[in-house]
């Protein structure tokens, strides 16, 4: 059995082919990452443009290296759902004639779910598991039972962890850093708070008084961006040109947003003990997200899963972010067991709001 999955849902164009077992056969990835961050953001009409001008030509480059025919894909599997709305339609509309062109199955796939299991491609791990997923788009802590199967325990009410790290980047103009200028948000707070004093600033743990398993990070972004003006203000400098503390307030932001997913994700697995959501015999949490790649925020989780037992896995950062890969894999998790395939000749529509599971959030706040 052979998958080409698609992925346009934010800003990259992804393609792959992966066989049963997940060996990628062929890939191809377009990031607009750099456009994008010369504008300060994603703008979705140019988000858009960039998925039309390169979608066929990733697509080619995926089955070109991997040598296989259209004709002998099983299935074509792409991202229909949650996403920004032009970007989602670019990948639908092109996989929508692809398989009508060749005749192919189409499996529409949640870009959630997709990145949640991706992990499974690359070790042997059993449903169900816990599954903490952070990014500049999303942090939600998951049970996945099955393929098509996910509990929501939790979900941000705000922003996501890595946007947070990449505002609070730029508030402190930190492209302009010698050692950050091709650093994202998240790598540079990283780097910078390697030499900083976290315990200089006391930035306050969000949602200290709220028993769930949700974050919010708008909150202490907004107390970190007060602490920032107010030094620019002493010093007497202009906005984004401080330097005297740049590292601690880089320290202090990392570890106040690693003690906020620590303390959820803890929550979350004192729920799945007492609920027997998962197994007894090892456990697993899964974190993965592009903010899952900063080691301190790792080591938290580590203390977290050491003293409840669970065992910490988390793909390399390459699985971490958005590709074609993770959505061939979960193309091939849907064949195998014959879940969401449908005929090329049947019309999908995108969904740029798609919850991931059923939602538990307010048991688990009950339940406290
Ligand atoms: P999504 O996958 O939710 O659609 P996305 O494409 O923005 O969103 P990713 O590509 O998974 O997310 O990750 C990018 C985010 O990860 C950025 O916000 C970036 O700052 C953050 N990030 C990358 N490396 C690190 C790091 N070492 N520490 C913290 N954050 C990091
Ligand atoms: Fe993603």
């Amino acid at each position: 059995r052979l998958v080409l999955g698609i992925e346009t849902s934010c800003d990259d164009t992804g393609a792959a082919v992966l066989d049963e077992r997940g060996a990628i056969l062929g890939e191809s990835l377009h990031s607009q990452k750099e456009v994008h961050l010369r504008t300060g953001g994603i703008i979705p009409t140019v988000a858009q443009q960039l998925h039309r001008e390169n979608i066929e030509h990733v697509v080619q480059e995926a089955l070109e290296r991997s040598g296989v025919d259209p004709s002998h894909l099983s299935a074509v599997a792409t991202t229909v759902k949650p996403g920004l709305a032009l970007s989602l339609g670019i990948g639908l509309e092109f996989s929508q004639r692809f398989v009508r062109q060749h005749n192919r199955p189409f499996i529409p796939i949640h870009h959630m779910e997709a990145h949640a299991l991706t992990v499974r491609m690359l070790h042997p791990v059993a449903f169900p598991f816990l599954v903490l997923l952070i990014s500049g788009g999303h942090s939600l802590l998951a049970v996945a039972r099955g393929v098509d199967d996910f509990l929501l325990l939790g979900h941000s009410l705000d922003e996501a962890p890595g946007d947070t790290l990449d505002k609070v980047a730029r508030r402190l103009s930190l492209r302009k850093h010698p050692q950050c200028s091709t650093l994202s948000g998240g790598q540079a707070i990283e780097l910078l708070a390697k030499n900083g004093d976290k315990k200089r600033f006391n930035f306050r743990t969000p949602m200290g008084q709220t028993p769930d398993c949700c974050f919010s990070f708008a909150g202490l972004r907004n107390d970190i961006t007060i602490t920032i003006t107010k030094k620019e203000k002493e010093e007497g400098i202009e906005q984004g040109t401080l330097l005297s503390c740049v590292n601690d307030i880089a320290a202090a932001t990392q570890h106040t947003v690693a003690a906020h997913l620590a303390k959820r994700t803890h929550r979350a697995i004192l729920f799945c003990k007492a609920n027997g959501l998962l197994p007894s015999s090892s456990p697993t949490l899964v974190v993965s997200g592009g903010v899952a790649s900063n080691q301190y925020i790792r080591k938290a989780l580590t203390v977290i899963t050491e003293s409840t037992g669970l065992h910490l896995l988390c793909p390399p950062a390459k699985f971490c972010t958005d590709n074609g890969v993770m959505i061939a894999w979960n193309g091939v998790e849907r064949l195998r067991e014959g879940k969401g395939i449908l005929s090329p000749n049947i019309d999908v529509h995108y969904e740029p709001k798609a919850p991931l599971g059923v939602d538990m959030t307010a048991e688990v706040r009950a339940a406290a």
